[in-house]
């Protein structure tokens, strides 16, 4: 049974409609990648998901069906969210972002240090003067410290120098081996979607055009839908 179920959605931004008609699905375990050019739904089709922008179809993440529920309603039933550009409370310490987004299970303040080590040594600094990619690491740590089902990452590794990119992804590797994450995917690096995600999910012009393993995604597929 699948953990989310994405079935034709569609969604507008006022008088423009930017989905036409999204098919995605997650099976519990699974590191599914949603891959696309620039502008073709990804981040639309995120939002849809976690209550942040109504739509038609439908959507099932863990047996409910998430139709009408608010985003703070979908937070509750383990989805996790590190959205573009990286929101923490830029007024709070490191520990203390982490710790107001605790919720109980796996994932603990601990866990997350062990994770990110560079959180650990940051502990006490204010979260707006870290760099790009500590503060997304701590947006990372901060999604997992509410213990999600799901944990979706809408390009985690944009913008970063390579060093702190492959550290977050050894890090999203470890989430996948050793706590057998659920993970929803969006990032531009195809060679390291191609290394870590069981199935992938391609949208153009809003609507799902590709859904397979991994394994199956041909360079003329990329080419064709993702220019690469
Ligand atoms: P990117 O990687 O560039 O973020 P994406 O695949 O995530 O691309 P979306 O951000 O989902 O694409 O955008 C899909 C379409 O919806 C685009 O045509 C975009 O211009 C439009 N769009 C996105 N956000 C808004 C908004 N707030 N208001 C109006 N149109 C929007």
């Amino acid at each position: 049974m699948s953990l989310l179920s994405v079935s034709n959605i569609s969604a507008t931004y006022g008088a423009s409609q930017a989905l036409f008609g999204v098919d995605l699905q997650i099976a519990e375990g699974e590191v599914v990648a949603l891959m696309g050019r620039n502008g073709m739904g990804k981040t639309t089709t995120v939002k849809c998901i976690c209550g942040m922008l109504p739509f038609k179809g439908s959507i099932t993440f863990s047996g409910h069906d998430l139709g009408r529920l608010p985003s703070h309603k979908a937070a509750r039933l383990g989805l996790g969210l590190v959205p573009e550009g990286r929101r923490c409370f830029a007024g709070l310490t490191v520990y203390e972002n982490l710790i107001a987004a605790a919720r109980p299970g796996y994932w603990t303040h601990e866990r997350v240090v062990e994770l990110f080590p560079r959180l650990g040594e940051r502990r006490n600094q204010i979260s707006a003067s870290l760099s790009g990619g500590e503060q997304q690491m701590l947006a990372i740590g901060r999604a997992l410290m509410t213990n999600p089902k799901l944990l979706i990452l809408d390009e985690a590794t944009e913008g970063l120098a390579p060093i702190i990119k492959q550290e977050i992804w050894a890090a999203i590797a470890r989430l996948k081996t050793e706590a057998g994450l659920s993970i929803l995917m969006i990032d531009k690096s195809l060679k390291e979607l191609r290394a870590i995600c069981d199935r992938a999910t391609i949208i153009e012009r809003g609507r799902t055009v590709w859904r397979g393993e991994m394994a199956a995604l041909t360079n003329d597929v990329t080419e064709k839908y993702v220019g690469v």
